[in-house]
């Protein structure tokens, strides 16, 4: 994310200040140049606004910052206006505050937004000699107003103010209520270009930010003003600082209250510790009852990125993405013709033409008067005039005029504005990982940079003495490792950075060792073997010393105990060592828990009834998988059942899942197939 220029305002909600430059008045400065005094908002705000305009003209892209509150604490929003978009309460106060040089409203509206709330408050002082309605003039008179005191940034920044308090000094209450009709108009002026941080991906020329000068400007040098000196080092730390460092002060997810930027937002918190925790006892967890829990107690790891469209395919969105403008921006037209005003009557018509045309990208200017028709072509703006055109191959051109006949419907072969999506519509959820055709459907409305989440890194492991990489010579106790080749691609697959952590021996200092490495490169750590409870088990053992230890015994077929636990944070899923069942483990446990992790969707997969060609008999009170493939519109079953059995995975399809309550199947039983392209890959 880079910016071409960096302007820095200290706002102030008090009244005029007079020509000569003073304290406690507002100061702006672009990064490179002197500071400016204003003596009252209205000189600053117009400023800004020629500002933005010359720069947005001139390509380039501009950071705002203002050194108040772009949001207030959590709950407020919707008790103002009934939503938590802050922007809605941007647009309440616009519409409420009365701004002059002299005088303005902004205690009474505290006083009045204080009546809208339960208890005494949330706002408090005034700075006026008259008592206002509801204006405690104490912090300590009020009681019982919803709100917390500070929004989440200030319990990271020591020494903020909260917007609550609107006189007093270093009390920026009152800043913020002038501040954001302010704000308001600009983004209502500039509504294409400009995208205020972080309620919105900052993907125009355009971003308002919010600052906080005391983070990084020292004492003021000798006769030089504070505010002055503050806003000009504020300009200065944000124009030097390397792009890539930017993007990640911006990498930050605050939907509601906002957040000043250059303040460490606490990482996605971690895993607690007893996510994997299930009621023990010696009952067989069913499938489902598993993945209910995995699914209440996973949650995304991994931050958020702002990125070009063009570099987001596969990628996870991290927040929703509305429609930047309509799509189609204007009424046009579907097929290659004559436009005119509809409806056409029946029988035999002549239109005369007008002179010109319009095609994509070059609209005819005029309007098109009543009885006339105008050349078009197809996805050319429909000018003033035409809602209806007809086909050219229904057309005689007869000279100046065209001869066809109607009806024809008003709005034929005619595409309205907004018929696909309408700027300001929610278009794709949170979660979704972007398909080839979702770049079309962003790019379509508007969109060209969108918040994705950064790429789950997931950590593949081997365990146990007996086994040998691909391709290396092997003593005759030995096996190949056949997992972590199998695993490491089914992670790819699935849109992850695969980090091959090798096998470890049978060693419980070894693993340890590999573990902790892991757990610094790693955002989830996937081990093949030694997850029982028996001599070797290793994984089990070390998980069970972090105390976030849990064994799955889950009534399942194939599949021993899955072992889960958190490592230094990291979540570990211990996977059993024969490679159908770490197959089958990882296509119905893993899949969906690395998509949570991720901050994709829950995954189920798409499974489809096919008669089966074999009989089998199973026990009731578990689910199980074999693998099976499509012949002839029958589902075949692999000849054994044994989950030792590699091969049957390469001949397979797919797998057969069986009902936990399912015990007998017949030939021509219906069964439920999952191709393994249900399962993503
Ligand atoms: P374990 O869970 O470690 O007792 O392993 C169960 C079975 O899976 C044993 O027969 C192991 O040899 C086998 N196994 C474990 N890891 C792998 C692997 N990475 N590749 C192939 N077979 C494995
Ligand atoms: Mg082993």
């Amino acid at each position: 994310m880079t910016f071409d220029t960096f302007v820095m305002v200290d706002w102030s909600g008090g009244a005029d200040k007079g020509p000569r430059p003073a304290s406690d008045a507002i100061w702006a400065c672009v990064a490179g140049q002197e500071p400016q005094y204003f003596r009252n908002r209205a000189l600053c705000e117009a400023w800004i606004g020629d500002l933005l305009a010359a720069e947005v003209a001139a390509g380039r892209r501009v950071m705002v910052g203002f050194d108040f509150a772009f949001g207030y604490p959590a709950g407020f929003a919707r008790s103002v206006t009934g939503s938590d978009d802050p922007l809605k309460l941007w647009a309440w106060f616009e519409k409420h505050i009365e701004d002059g040089p002299k005088a303005n409203n902004r205690f009474d509206i505290a006083g009045r937004l204080n009546a809208m709330t339960s208890g005494v408050g949330p706002f408090w002082a005034n700075g006026l000699g008259r008592d206002i309605p509801d204006l405690p003039r104490k912090g300590t008179s009020r009681m019982g107003n919803p709100f917390p005191e500070k929004r989440r940034v200030e319990n990271h920044a020591e020494g903020s103010f909260t917007c609550w308090q609107m006189a007093g000094v270093g009390a920026v209450g009152s800043q913020t209520m002038m501040g954001l009709p302010v704000l308001h108009r600009l983004r209502t002026r500039f509504a294409d270009d400009l995208r205020v941080w972080p309620f919105e991906a900052c993907d125009a020329p355009i971003a308002f930010v919010e600052i906080w000068p005391t983070l990084y400007a020292g004492p003021a040098p000798e006769g030089m003003i504070k505010d002055a000196h503050q806003v000009a080092a504020t300009a200065a730390h944000f124009a030097g600082m390397p792009a890539d460092a930017l993007a990640t002060l911006m990498d930050v997810v605050s939907p509601e209250e906002g957040w000043i930027l250059g303040v460490e937002q606490p990482k996605a918190p971690v895993l607690r510790n007893d996510c994997f925790a299930m009621p023990q006892g010696a009952h067989w967890t069913p499938v489902d009852e598993a993945l209910a829990h995995m699914k209440a107690h996973l949650q995304p790891v991994v931050g958020t990125r702002d990125k070009r469209l063009a570099a987001c395919a596969g990628r996870i969105l991290a927040r929703d993405v509305t429609a930047i403008r309509s799509h189609p921006p204007t009424p046009n037209a579907a097929v290659d013709g004559y436009g005119f005003a509809g409806p056409l009557p029946d029988g035999a018509q002549r239109l005369p033409l007008v002179d010109g045309r319009s095609a994509a990208g070059a609209p005819y200017g005029g309007a098109v008067p009543a009885g006339h028709a105008l050349r078009i072509l197809t996805g050319a703006a429909l000018p003033a005039g035409v809602d209806t055109v007809i086909l050219q191959e229904d057309v005689t051109v007869d000279g100046p005029a065209i001869a066809c006949s109607g009806p024809l419907k008003i709005g034929a072969n005619a595409r309205a504005a907004g018929e696909d999506m309408i700027a300001g519509d929610t278009v794709l959820a949170a979660g979704r990982r972007l398909t080839a055709a979702d770049l079309a459907t962003l790019a379509a409305c508007g969109v060209g940079r969108v918040a994705v989440r950064r790429k789950l890194r997931v950590g593949i492991l081997s365990t146990g003495d007996e086994l040998a990489a691909a391709g290396a010579s092997a003593r005759a106790d030995q096996i190949y490792d056949a997992n972590r080749p199998m695993l490491c691609a089914v992670a790819q697959a699935w849109g992850y950075r695969v980090v091959d952590l090798g096998c470890a021996p049978d060693d419980r200092e070894q693993v340890r060792i590999m573990l902790d490495d892991a757990a610094k490169r790693c955002d989830v750590i996937i081990t093949s073997g030694g997850a029982s409870a028996g001599d070797e088990d290793h994984i089990s053992a070390l998980l069970d010393g972090t105390g976030s230890f849990a064994l799955w015994r889950i009534a399942m077929k194939p599949g021993r105990p899955l072992a889960m636990g958190v490592w230094d944070g990291v979540p570990v899923l211990g996977l059993p060592g024969n490679p159908v069942a770490a197959m089958v483990c990882a296509l119905v446990f893993a899949r969906p828990a690395l998509s949570r992790l991720a901050g994709g969707q829950w995954t189920a997969p798409q499974g489809y009834m096919v008669p089966a060609n074999f009989t089998k008999s199973k026990k009731a009170g578990r689910r199980e998988y074999i693998r099976g493939r499509i012949e002839d519109g029958q589902v075949v079953a692999f000849g054994s059942e044994g989950s030792g059995r590699v091969s049957g995975l390469s001949w397979a399809g797919g797998l057969v899942a069986f009902d936990d309550a399912a015990q007998t199947i017949n030939k021509g039983d219906l069964v439920a197939f999952i191709p393994f392209e249900s399962f993503g890959l």
